[in-house]
């Protein structure tokens, strides 16, 4: 049964946008339909009210106006989720897409980046001076909810994880105050905000240490479906002994009918690697050869080009408002076994756009200790995702199916839990599986910022003070 929930206030709603600099949007105003959609086509929430901030004043008052009034309280970053946490039905959304300011210190190698900001946005910013922050390989995700889930990326063997570059960030908590936490100053909870998610405040600033990456010589290398098993076996042996330089994630893609794409493979089921070379541009292609020499490929596109090229190449791709149902897992080892099951489902794509993808998350990822962060899966080698998706909610039975039952095939080859961003609403015992024995900390930790559990449209920590 769906619980009755009281309308609000007018007079509640009038004092708040009293003190409000950005927008206030409710059902029935104009542009309420588009502002409450997230990426994921499959989600259609309705909220009684969507708070666009304008700043940090904006967020706490927000924050205030759904603690005084009963409200769910869901926080909108880049609205990437693929579980749809950025927007709830009936409570209050802070989006925070109007904070996308991003303030590079060429001299400290820092970036101060303001909580709605995209990776693109953030991209942009830092590639005029020759620098980045390690994050996704998607322009369009928030650098939000990437970063507080642990984000991995291009950049993850040589630099780490996102959260592995944080240094600090600023929050407004349950009771309205503003903090930072860092390594200096609220530590308990910058330890907790570095892979705990949304679960503990608004994160209204990030400040992050920036590396030295301009071009980076990268593509990708597809070889035919019949090739799956050989393929990801060849994969498997070369990046896990290939230097950090080089990244690559593994996938299964039907081919756009589109170029770079000759004509001739077009809508074909292949499998591949999709590349990032961050060494000198001009031993790229002696670096990459190896894919080359393996087997004839079918396609190969690889070339220098600037770091937020590569970010956003698949982003056309992948317009907002396709159906999504995602499923994932970290792997520490690959089997023999385990591939030729990649290899069957990999090759049963139910739609043209689903994709398996499996990300490196080895090198640097691994010099962090496992209880150093919430982030708890640092002795894994890839993190996995199995993505069904389709322009057609009819095909949704389809592509739902498929990732279920890849799913269940490999995850009793995986490391047992998955990448927090990389899941459904799938249950508690899901997310106590993506902490291990770090669950018990985050409880605490949420006991003491969150003890009401204000912020729980998220992969929820439960607050508990033992
Ligand atoms: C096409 C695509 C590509 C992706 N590629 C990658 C990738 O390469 N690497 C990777 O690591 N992940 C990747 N992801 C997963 C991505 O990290 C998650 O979807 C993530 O939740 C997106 O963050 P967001 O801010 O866009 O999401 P939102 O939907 O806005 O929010 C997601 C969650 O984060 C919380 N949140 C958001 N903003 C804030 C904030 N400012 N303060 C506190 N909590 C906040 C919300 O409570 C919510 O629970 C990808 C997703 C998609 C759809």
């Amino acid at each position: 049964m769906v619980a009755k929930v009281p309308p609000l206030e007018e007079k509640a709603i009038e004092e708040l946008r009293a003190g409000f600099r950005g927008d206030l949007i409710r059902r029935g105003d104009k542009g309420y339909d588009a502002a409450r959609k997230v990426y994921n086509g499959m989600i259609d929430k309705h909220p009684a009210l969507i708070a666009r901030c304008a700043d940090m004043a904006d967020v706490a008052s927000a924050v205030g106006f759904a603690r005084e009034n009963g409200l769910t309280l869901a926080i909108r970053g880049g609205g990437h989720n693929g579980a749809g946490l950025g927007v709830c039905d009936d409570g209050l959304v802070i989006d925070l897409a109007p904070m996308n300011g991003v303030w590079v210190d060429p001299k400290s190698r820092t970036a101060l980046v303001q909580g709605g900001c995209t990776l693109g946005e953030l991209d942009h910013a830092t590639h005029a001076f020759g620098l980045a922050v390690p994050a996704g390989v998607f322009a369009g995700t928030g650098v939000a909810g990437l970063t507080l889930g642990g984000g991995h990326g291009y950049l993850t063997r040589k630099y780490g994880l996102t959260i592995d570059n944080l240094l600090a960030a600023d929050l407004v908590l349950a009771d309205g105050s503003f903090v930072t936490a860092s390594a200096e100053e609220n530590e308990d909870l910058f330890w907790a905000i570095r892979g705990g998610g949304g679960n503990f405040g608004v994160v209204t600033s990030f400040l992050f240490r920036l590396h030295p990456v301009h071009t980076v010589y990268s593509g990708l290398t597809l070889w035919p479906i019949e090739k799956g098993e050989e393929a990801l076996k060849w994969y498997r042996d070369f990046i896990t002994n290939a230097p950090e330089d080089i990244f690559g994630f593994f996938v299964f893609m039907n081919v756009p009918p589109a170029p770079p794409f000759p004509d001739k493979i077009h809508n074909k089921t292949m499998c591949g690697v999709v590349w990032c070379y961050t060494g000198p541009a001009d031993q790229g292609e002696r670096a990459l050869k190896p894919a080359a020499e393996f087997g004839p490929p079918a396609f190969t596109f690889l070339a220098p080009m600037p770091y937020p090229t590569l970010q956003s190449l698949f982003d056309p791709l992948l317009p907002p408002g396709l159906q999504w149902y995602w499923k994932g897992d970290f792997v520490r080892e690959l089997s023999d076994e385990a591939i030729a099951l990649h290899a069957k489902y990999g090759s049963r794509l139910p739609s043209a756009l689903s994709t398996m993808h499996m990300y490196p998350v080895d090198g640097a990822v691994h010099r962090v200790g496992r209880r150093d962060t919430a982030f708890s899966y640092r002795d894994v080698t890839w993190s996995t995702v199995y993505g069904g998706i389709d322009p057609d909610p009819a095909n949704n039975d389809a592509i739902i199916s498929w990732a279920k039952e890849y799913w269940e095939a490999l995850h009793p080859y995986s490391a047992g839990g998955a990448y927090v961003n990389f899941m459904m609403e799938e249950g508690q015992e899901r997310v106590e599986a993506t902490y291990r024995d770090n669950y018990r900390r985050l409880a605490q930790i949420k006991a003491k910022y969150d003890p009401t559990n204000l912020f729980r449209v998220n992969q929820n920590i439960k607050p508990t003070a033992k």
